[in-house]
């Protein structure tokens, strides 16, 4: 086995763990995975609601580290390792659209509330997207359903708002969701990181959570230069499409659904769920707005550090 094959073993062990661990932490807050969350009611189709659980979870996909800490250069956090290091160690060079100044100012915090992150630092600071460059992302459009369109843009505009993140659409794909999803694909995306991916996924493609879901995501982090040096780069969302096509074509749901789009979202740029019933990042949240726990948070993520090295 190859240094590159033992990386991506490694990966994928690590994904499976903490997918496994995320999952366990999940049926403890519910109780043994029995969930009594809200259904969808009367208009929506019987054959939907049967089956659909108004479960949210997100599995941490994430994995530390996910191409090799560049040799040599282990903590402290901030030595930045050479372009040639990290081209060595299969990192693609600067994006095009790098900057070295925030996209969009930084989002004041000013309400409080409760809110929770997918990961931190040892020193309790986030992970988090660079806020110095855009979080570019696509749409796999199978299986959207109506409406889900600008359901999307909406809440990609309200995250983006609410973190200072720029986000830009580079439109659509063809690309699936995958255990071991490629971080650089050079064909398809060229020689970057790839885009956020959001999927429409029925049941059969989510059926790796274990239980029915309206969706999942997670955010995909590098460490350049090891442990105190992650940023995510990258990620993926999942909605399931027969949930959302039933939500969304009926008048209360809707709303729940853009709780769920912004609750997806959410996870995608690093937050984790929390107790309180009133902030979307709530599990089984039927919030149809941000609370200001939620905004709390997404201003901390939003407020990362810029790199110079990715
Ligand atoms: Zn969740």
């Amino acid at each position: 086995m190859g240094v590159v094959q033992k990386v991506q073993a490694r990966r994928r062990y690590r994904r499976m763990a903490r997918a496994l661990t995320e999952l366990d932490r999940v049926d403890r807050l519910h109780g043994l995975g029995v969930p009594a969350p809200p259904r969808p009611r009367r208009r929506i189709d019987p054959s939907a609601a049967v089956a659909i659980v108004m479960v949210v979870v997100f599995l941490v996909l994430a994995a530390a580290a996910q191409l090799r800490p560049v040799a040599g250069t282990a903590a402290p956090a901030h030595d930045v390792p050479t372009a040639a290091q990290l081209a060595e160690a299969g990192y693609p060079p600067l994006p095009a659209d790098a900057s070295f100044r925030r996209l969009l100012p930084e989002v004041d915090a000013a309400g409080s509330g409760e809110h929770a992150f997918v990961a931190t630092e040892p020193d309790g600071t986030p992970i988090a997207f660079d806020p110095c460059r855009p979080v570019h992302y696509v749409i796999n459009p199978d299986g959207m359903p109506e409406g889900g369109l600008p359901l999307l843009h909406e809440a990609i505009a309200e995250i983006s708002a609410a973190t200072g993140l720029a986000f830009v659409d580079d439109g659509f794909t063809m690309e699936r969701i995958s255990e071991d999803r490629e971080l650089v694909q050079p064909q398809r995306y060229g020689t970057r990181w790839v885009p956020v991916l959001i999927v429409w996924a029925d049941d059969r493609e989510l059926a790796f959570v274990g239980e029915e879901v309206a969706g999942v995501a997670a955010p995909y982090d590098v460490a350049p230069s090891g442990p105190g040096s992650e940023r995510y780069v990258t990620g993926v969302v999942a909605l399931n499409s027969t949930w959302f096509a039933a939500a969304l074509g009926d008048a209360e749901w809707a709303g729940i659904a853009r709780g769920v789009a912004l609750h997806e979202l959410g996870h995608l740029v690093g937050l984790d769920h929390v107790e309180d019933k009133a902030q979307v990042m709530h599990a089984t949240s039927d919030t149809t707005g941000l609370g200001p726990g939620d905004r709390a948070g997404l201003a901390a993520v939003g407020a990362g550090e810029c790199h110079s090295d990715t």
